[in-house]
């Protein structure tokens, strides 16, 4: 990478105005895959789709990917199906890193994943590799996977990335078929020299079916033994489509004494990330947690947001044809990038801007004092009620100005998608209405 292309792949920590441009920036290059995952986003195939972009068409996206900032492009990942399935991810991975864009890309761990294609991708000017472990054992993970040997692929391929110079991110879906084995997991992962352990939680959208989500009481297990695992890992870790894992952190550094005013951020429009906010002390200690000056955490040049990234928030999907989605679990059309700039879709499609306000959101969501730093998962909300602004409902979590209703189960759908506003009085009210 030129000189040039890497002072440019490192931007401003709190140049990012998520209204303006994505942290992150999701392409499906194929939906082809080789394997048959149980919980598959995409129903992966195993050819690839003729209407997939062209090479032209795909350096066009990146050239636009770049384009969103000067001085803070989106991390760009290349995902499938199976990016080395396309014959242009290479291709894709030179062209994106020769104008300055920070690339990680998501294979799939198969026979396909050769010492030799990870070493072609790391000399193309790949940053980090990530890659799906979802037990801790071969039997739990290649039962998910559908695919006996995936287990030894996954391992093998973790550690000639390793060798190779490339930072590794382990991606694991907690799901019913794993929540008995995540102490196990838990574990593993210390084992495993990786720089972010990434944990997302199923949607039923694709292959994820209702049936195999954990209980809203499990996510709160699970998400506190993440917490656990987090505070004494050398690796960073994220949740993907469980932004209460944010709320839970901060719930711990409140009772171990350390959020000092990172109670800043719990308050309702509190802007955070903002010019006022940063002058007053800067990102929650969740944020600065592990990272360098200038907030890039270790290991590699990626980074971390300064704020809590969302569906349409922050985040952006782009599928193998080109359909623009908030995420990869959020199955809402919001244009395509073979008719319209990814630019212009994300500041201006409806549907992302509506996600970005959380002044809309509706239910114990809208209600909620994290709801800044949270604002609960938009594509289960989608997902569970056909509502992408209703309550998360696999959060156990009542807000203080809803605490004393009585008599009502917040868990219940109808509950959340119910405007809160009447149990409230109108003095709460208005410190969670959107300023005029
Ligand atoms: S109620 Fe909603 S905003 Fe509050 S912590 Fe739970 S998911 Fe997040």
């Amino acid at each position: 990478m030129s000189d040039t292309a890497e002072r440019r792949s490192k931007p401003n920590f709190f140049d990012i105005d998520f209204e303006k441009a994505p942290f992150i920036a999701i392409w499906e290059v194929t939906r082809a895959c080789d394997l048959r995952c149980v919980h598959c986003r995409a129903e992966a195939i195993p050819n690839r789709d003729p209407e997939e972009l062209t090479k032209e068409q795909g350096f066009k996206l990146i050239d636009e990917l770049r384009a969103f900032s000067e001085t803070a492009p989106p991390l760009f990942v290349l995902t499938g199906g199976d990016p080395i399935k396309s014959p242009y991810t290479m291709e894709y991975i030179k062209y994106a890193d020769s104008v300055g864009l920070r690339v990680a890309v998501t294979p799939s761990a198969t026979g396909l994943l050769t010492r030799e294609a990870i070493h072609e991708m790391k000399e193309n000017g790949l940053t980090r590799m990530a890659i799906s472990l979802d037990g801790s054992t071969a039997e739990i993970h290649d039962n998910f996977r559908r695919q006996p040997g995936s287990y030894d692929h996954t391992i093998r391929a973790i550690k000639d990335a390793q060798a190779e110079g490339l930072t590794v991110q382990i991606n694991t879906t907690i799901s019913r078929w794993n929540m008995n084995d995540i102490d196990n997991l838990c574990a593993l992962m210390q084992k495993l020299g990786l720089t972010l352990w990434a944990a997302f939680f199923l949607v039923p959208t694709g292959r994820g079916e209702e049936k195999d989500e954990i209980s809203p009481e499990e996510y709160e297990v699970a998400l506190n033994k993440l917490y656990e695992t987090a505070r004494k890992a050398d690796f960073d870790l994220k949740t993907t489509a469980a932004p209460h894992y944010r709320r839970v952190v901060l719930q711990h550094q409140r009772a171990e004494g350390k959020s000092g005013d990172s109670s800043r951020y719990m308050r309702p429009r509190s802007g955070e990330g903002s010019p006022e906010d940063r002058k007053e002390g800067g990102p929650p200690a969740w944020v600065l947690r592990d990272m360098k000056p200038g907030g890039w955490s270790r290991g590699d040049s990626i980074g971390r947001a300064a704020r809590g990234v969302n569906d349409g928030n922050g985040f952006i999907f782009i599928d193998h044809v080109g359909e623009v989605y908030p995420s990869g679990f959020l199955p809402l059309k919001c244009g395509n990038v073979k008719k319209q700039s990814i630019i212009d879709i994300y500041r201006n499609n409806p549907h992302l801007k509506k996600m970005r306000d959380f002044s809309q959101l509706k239910g114990k969501c809208w209600a909620c004092d994290y709801r800044d730093v949270c604002g609960g998962a938009r594509s289960r909300a989608f997902a569970v009620t056909g509502d992408y602004m209703a309550s998360e409902s696999y959060c156990t979590y009542v807000p203080p100005a809803l605490a004393h209703v009585q008599g009502v189960d917040w868990l219940a759908p109808d509950m959340l998608i119910k405007d809160v506003r009447e149990y409230l009085k109108p003095e709460d009210i208005k410190q969670f209405e959107k300023p005029a």
